[in-house]
């Protein structure tokens, strides 16, 4: 028992975001947020909550880095976002695993070559490969279905493949935008767990969602977001 404790206490933790007085206005002029605020701690679960429109999946582009913010500075770890030029992106996003609402596996592939294929890009051992990506089909309970292709899954079980194509690579972040909002309730409590499971083995996860039962029930930190506003969250 002593030693699972010890070991626990030496798993690095995912980096600390801290978002200042960010602004992210699209050239329509349109302001998804406006002067926004906030960190995440390393290895935090958080919550980015708000309605549709209020620039949660915005704040994520940020993030990812498909958008730059107007104004503001981002830094995720000790990299700041704004120093990141577009050669170092793809280095700077296997940091980050990402997961939709609308799942986006590639119904061709076998659900053990959905969660390969980003290891495969990386040049990894063909025995790498296979170990870990049967540590994330096993973490999200789908081993025994490996060799199904996505068509005789569940939407749930979809989502857990594309949560296990996310955490394949052993990211420091897992960022998930309406991770639940195609899904039944059982099956969104389920992605609930598996989410959960991720940040107790010491991964920051931001969770956005504009459903409030969902973060009722978890009863994780939220961050609340109002037409690019941040609202006061309990910090
Ligand atoms: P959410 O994910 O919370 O629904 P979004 O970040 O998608 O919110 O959108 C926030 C606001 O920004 C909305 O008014 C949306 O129409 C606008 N918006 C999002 N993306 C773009 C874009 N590429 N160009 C112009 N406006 C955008
Ligand atoms: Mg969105």
């Amino acid at each position: 028992m002593e030693e699972i404790k010890e070991e626990t206490g030496t798993v690095n933790k995912g980096p600390e975001i801290v978002f200042t007085n960010v602004t992210k206005e699209y050239p329509n002029g349109v302001k998804a947020l406006d002067n926004v605020s906030f960190r995440v701690a390393p290895g935090e679960f958080a919550f980015l909550m708000g309605h549709s429109g209020s620039g949660k999946s915005s704040l994520i582009k940020l993030l990812m880095l498909e958008e730059r913010p107007t104004s503001g500075s981002i830094t995720v770890g000790n990299v700041d976002l704004g120093s990141v030029k577009s050669s170092g992106i793809p280095y700077y996003r296997r940091l980050i695993g990402i997961v939709f609402q609308d799942f986006r596996i590639i119904f061709s592939m076998t659900v053990f070559e959905n969660v390969a294929f980003a290891l495969e890009m990386l040049g990894e051992s063909r025995k790498e490969i296979e170990k870990q990506v049967m540590a994330a089909l096993d973490l999200v309970g789908l081993a025994e279905k490996r060799n199904e292709k996505p068509d005789c899954l569940s939407g749930g079980e979809q989502q857990r493949v594309a949560i296990a194509r996310a955490v394949v690579n052993l990211p420091g972040i897992i960022i998930a935008d309406e991770p639940t909002g195609n899904l039944d309730k059982e099956n969104s409590v389920e992605i609930m767990k598996i989410l959960q499971k991720i940040n107790m083995m010491g991964t920051t996860v931001i969770v956005a969602t504009h459903e409030r039962e969902i973060v009722a029930e978890t009863g994780q930190r939220v961050i609340e977001l109002n037409h690019g506003v941040r609202l006061l969250g309990d910090e």
